[in-house]
């Protein structure tokens, strides 16, 4: 199942190199290159099918100092930037992990941290991004494994972290964590250089 992406058209710059360059907020979901949308909302809150990907998205550079925080020049192809001058916002899914945005971060870890708290792996209606979805935590050890104690909880070696959303594919992904030793029953194998949670979790076999 795809994961909700939403950005905000702000304006429509003009066209170069057979894509429009725009001034765009992304309300939710990731801003990589290659997402895809199907839906564009117009000024009259109506909505139209559109087909549109992203071709690159600029960060950094002088040409971006004096935009506002959070707005990001975005250019898009597949749609003339006439077309797009009445399109308020674009809507579609993707197929991949959406990664924490910054402003979620602390609910986010919130719950995770009360899941290693109470020590369980999966927990319904749990995520707060969606509501409903069940989170899934997951451990690698990379490494020898070893015994120590860190704040009071046993720890049985160093490896990699992952959480997960299986609704709405929200996740967050941590090269290097502590494995409790709690965890131990539940660390997945043979995940060598995975950023992606959903191929993790599936081998918890939960
Ligand atoms: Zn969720």
């Amino acid at each position: 199942m795809g994961a909700a992406v939403r950005i905000a058209v702000e304006g429509v710059v003009g066209e170069a190199d057979g894509a429009v360059v725009c001034l765009a907020r992304v309300v939710k979901g990731p801003v990589e290159v290659g997402d895809g949308f199907d839906r564009a909302v117009l000024a009259d809150g109506s909505e139209a099918p559109v087909e549109l990907r992203i071709v690159a998205i600029r960060r950094s550079g002088v040409e971006l100092r004096d935009l506002p925080p959070g707005v990001n020049r975005i250019e898009l192809s597949g749609m003339d930037a006439e077309a797009l001058r009445g399109v308020r916002e674009l809507r579609g899914r993707t197929e991949g992990p959406v990664w924490v945005w910054p402003a979620d971060q602390v609910p986010w870890q919130r719950a995770f941290n009360a899941m290693i708290e109470d020590r369980v792996v999966t927990r319904e209606n749990g995520c707060p991004e969606c509501g409903t979805g069940t989170l899934y935590l997951a451990f690698s050890i990379d490494g020898p494994e070893s015994r120590w104690v860190e704040r009071g909880e046993a720890m049985c070696g160093v490896g990699r972290h992952w959480q997960w959303c299986a609704q709405c594919s929200t996740a967050e992904y941590y090269c290097r964590a502590m494995v409790p030793e709690w965890a131990r029953a539940h660390v997945v194998a043979e995940v060598t250089g995975w950023r992606d949670p959903r191929e993790v979790v599936r081998l918890l076999g939960l």
